[in-house]
C-alpha cells in the first residue's frame, strides 16, 4: 500500500548522498514531495548575500536536475516558510514535513514556529541531522558545558565512535498524484540584474556533482600535500569544499568515510598524516557551529564581552580601499580582489586581510565579517564568525589581539615567488619577488622596468604598518585600563 505523500523542506542541504530527510521520507515508501521556499528574511540579520544568491541560483538549478535523474521534481516557493509550507501540505495531502536542522539561531528558532504550525495542522513532524559531524549537544566539557577551546573540544569529539556511516542516495522517488504549483527559478530573482558573476562561473561548479568532482580531485592530488600546501595561497593546496559544505552538497560525512577509505587503501605515513590534519580542519567547522549553537549571540557579539568598548576607529576611506584591493599591501589587496573576482578567498589571506582591517585600520571586525558576507559563496554565519572573532581577539580561543600580522612578512612567508600577488595584482607582475610584497620600498629603476608609478598604478600604503601596530597595541591598552 501507498503510504501518505511525504514533504522534505530543503535548504541548505541540496543533495541526495546521505540526506536523512530525504532518506526517511523514501523510506516511508510514499510519494515524496522536495520543497524550497525562498525566505531571506527569515534569516534575521544575515540574509544570503549577493555571492550566495549567485551559488543558491546554480545549486538549485542542479538540484533540480538531479531530482529529474529519480524521476522527481523541485518544488520552489517564495515567501512565509510556514504560509507555503501549509499550502503544500493543503495541496498534497501530505501526511508528514521531513527537513534536515540548521544550527543558526535564526534557522532554529524558524524551525521551531514551523513545527508548531504544521503539529496544529495535525501533521506528523520529522526533523533529522544536520550536516555535522557532531551535534553541538553531544560534546560537553567535564562539567556539562560546552567548549571554547578547540584542542580539548576536537579531542572529544574524536574520542568517541566517530560519525556514522553515510547513506546512499535514493534510487527512484515516487511522485504525488498531483504537483503543488511551482515558481520558476527565475521567478526567486536570486541571479544578478547586472552579470558581474563571470569570475565565479569560471571558478565554481555549484552543485552536488560538482561537489564530489572536488572531493575527488583532492582525494587524488593535493590531500597528500595538504599539510605543507595549505598554507600556500600560490598553489591549489587545500579542498575547496567550504561553499559545497556551505550548500550541503556534499555530506561532511562523506568526505570522512572517503578519507577512512583512502587510507585503508594506502596506510602510508604520508597520507596518515595528510588525513590527521585535513579532519583536524574540518574539526574548526565543527567547532564553529558548536560555538554558534551554544552562544547565539555570537554573531552580534563578541564572545570576549570587554571588547564590546573597544575604542574602533571611524575610516570609511580606510575601509573602502580594504574593500577595493587597494590598501598598497599587496598580499592583502589580492585577497580581496581574489574575493571580489570568484567570490573565496584563500584561508591563510582572510587571516592577513581580517587582521589588517582590525588591527591596521582599526575597524570593527563587524565591518568585514559583512563584507566577507556579501561577497564569500561560502558566506557561513558559523565561520564566519569564528574567522573575525578569532582574528580580533575576541573571540573563544582566539588568537590574542596583540599578535598582529605583518602583511609583508606573511606575504614574503607564504608566497614566497609572489606568484599569488601576480595573479590577483596585475600592476604589480613586473616586480620580481624580492620586491613584490613590499614595492615602496623598490629602488626607482626596479619601479620604472616593472612600469610602476604610485598613485597611478598602484596606491602607496594606506597605513604605516609599524605606525598602526603601535597604534592598535595603544588601543588595546587604553580598553584594558577601562574599568571592567
Ligand atoms: P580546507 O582547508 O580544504 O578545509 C576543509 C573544510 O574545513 C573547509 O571547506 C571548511 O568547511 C572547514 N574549515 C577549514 N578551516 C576552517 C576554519 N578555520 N573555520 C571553519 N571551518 C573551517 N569558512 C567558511 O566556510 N565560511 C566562511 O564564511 C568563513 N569565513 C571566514 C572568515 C575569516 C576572517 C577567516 C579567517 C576564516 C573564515 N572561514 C570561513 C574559514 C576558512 O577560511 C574556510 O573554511 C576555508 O578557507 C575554505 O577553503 P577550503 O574548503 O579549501 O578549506
Amino acid at each position: 500500500m501507498v503510504g501518505s505523500p511525504a514533504v522534505v523542506w530543503t535548504r541548505e542541504d541540496l543533495r541526495l548522498d546521505d540526506n536523512p530527510a530525504f532518506a526517511a521520507a523514501v523510506a516511508a515508501a510514499g510519494p515524496v514531495v522536495p520543497v524550497f521556499v525562498w525566505s531571506p528574511e527569515e534569516e534575521g540579520n544575515w540574509p544570503p548575500g549577493a555571492a550566495s544568491r549567485w551559488w543558491l541560483h546554480h545549486s538549485l538549478a542542479a538540484f533540480a536536475s538531479r531530482l529529474k535523474g529519480v524521476e522527481s521534481r523541485l518544488i520552489l516557493r517564495s515567501g512565509d516558510s510556514i504560509r507555503e509550507l501549509e499550502a503544500i501540505v493543503r495541496a498534497t495531502r501530505a501526511g508528514s514535513v521531513h527537513w534536515n536542522r540548521r544550527m543558526e539561531p535564526a534557522a532554529r528558532a524558524r524551525e521551531a514556529r514551523v513545527a508548531s504550525a504544521l503539529r496544529d495542522l495535525g501533521v506528523e513532524v520529522r526533523p533529522h541531522a544536520e550536516n555535522l559531524l557532531f551535534h553541538p549537544e553531544d560534546i560537553r566539557t567535564g562539567s556539562g558545558g560546552p567548549y571554547k577551546v578547540f584542542t580539548p573540544f576536537w579531542r572529544s569529539c574524536m574520542s568517541g565512535p566517530g560519525p556514522r556511516p553515510p547513506a546512499p542516495p535514493p534510487v527512484r522517488i515516487l511522485s504525488p498524484q498531483s504537483w503543488p504549483v511551482s515558481l520558476p527559478l527565475n521567478g526567486l530573482a536570486l541571479k544578478p540584474e547586472i552579470d558581474w558573476a563571470a569570475g565565479l562561473r569560471a571558478a565554481w561548479k555549484p552543485g552536488e556533482q560538482g561537489a564530489a568532482a572536488q572531493l575527488r580531485e583532492f582525494l587524488d592530488g593535493p590531500m597528500a600535500v595538504y599539510p605543507e600546501e595549505r598554507n600556500r595561497p600560490d598553489r591549489r593546496g587545500s579542498s575547496r569544499l567550504s561553499p559545497h559544505l556551505h550548500f550541503g552538497e556534499i555530506s561532511v560525512r562523506r568526505i570522512w568515510h572517503e578519507i577512512s577509505e583512502a587510507l585503508r587503501g594506502d596506510p602510508g605515513k604520508v597520507l596518515k598524516q595528510a588525513a590527521r590534519v585535513y579532519l583536524r580542519e574540518l574539526g574548526w567547522r565543527e567547532f564553529a557551529h558548536h560555538l554558534l549553537y551554544h552562544f547565539p549571540d555570537m554573531a552580534e557579539r563578541p564572545l570576549r564581552p570587554e571588547f564590546d568598548d573597544f575604542p574602533w576607529a571611524r575610516n570609511p576611506r580606510g575601509l573602502r580601499a580594504w574593500q577595493r584591493g587597494l590598501t598598497g599591501y599587496p598580499i592583502v589587496d589580492a585577497g580581496m580582489r581574489e574575493l571580489w573576482g570568484c567570490g573565496w578567498m584563500h584561508n591563510r589571506v582572510r587571516m592577513i586581510a581580517a587582521s589588517f582591517l582590525v588591527k591596521d585600520l582599526l575597524l570593527p571586525w563587524r565591518e568585514g565579517a559583512r563584507w566577507f558576507w556579501d561577497t564569500l559563496v561560502d558566506a557561513d554565519l558559523a565561520g564566519n564568525t569564528l574567522g573575525w572573532q578569532w582574528t580580533a581577539g575576541c573571540g573563544a580561543d582566539a588568537a590574542p589581539f596583540f599578535r598582529i600580522f605583518n602583511p609583508v612578512l606573511q606575504g614574503e612567508k607564504f608566497d614566497p615567488l609572489g606568484d599569488y600577488v601576480r595573479a590577483w595584482v596585475p600592476e604589480l607582475s613586473g616586480l620580481p619577488a624580492r620586491w613584490i610584497h613590499r614595492p615602496w620600498e623598490a629602488p626607482q629603476q626596479v619601479l620604472a622596468e616593472a612600469g610602476i608609478k604610485f598613485g597611478r598604478d598602484y596606491p602607496l600604503p594606506v597605513v604605516d604598518h609599524s605606525e598602526a601596530r603601535a597604534r592598535a597595541l595603544a588601543a588595546l591598552g587604553e580598553l584594558k585600563r577601562r574599568p571592567p
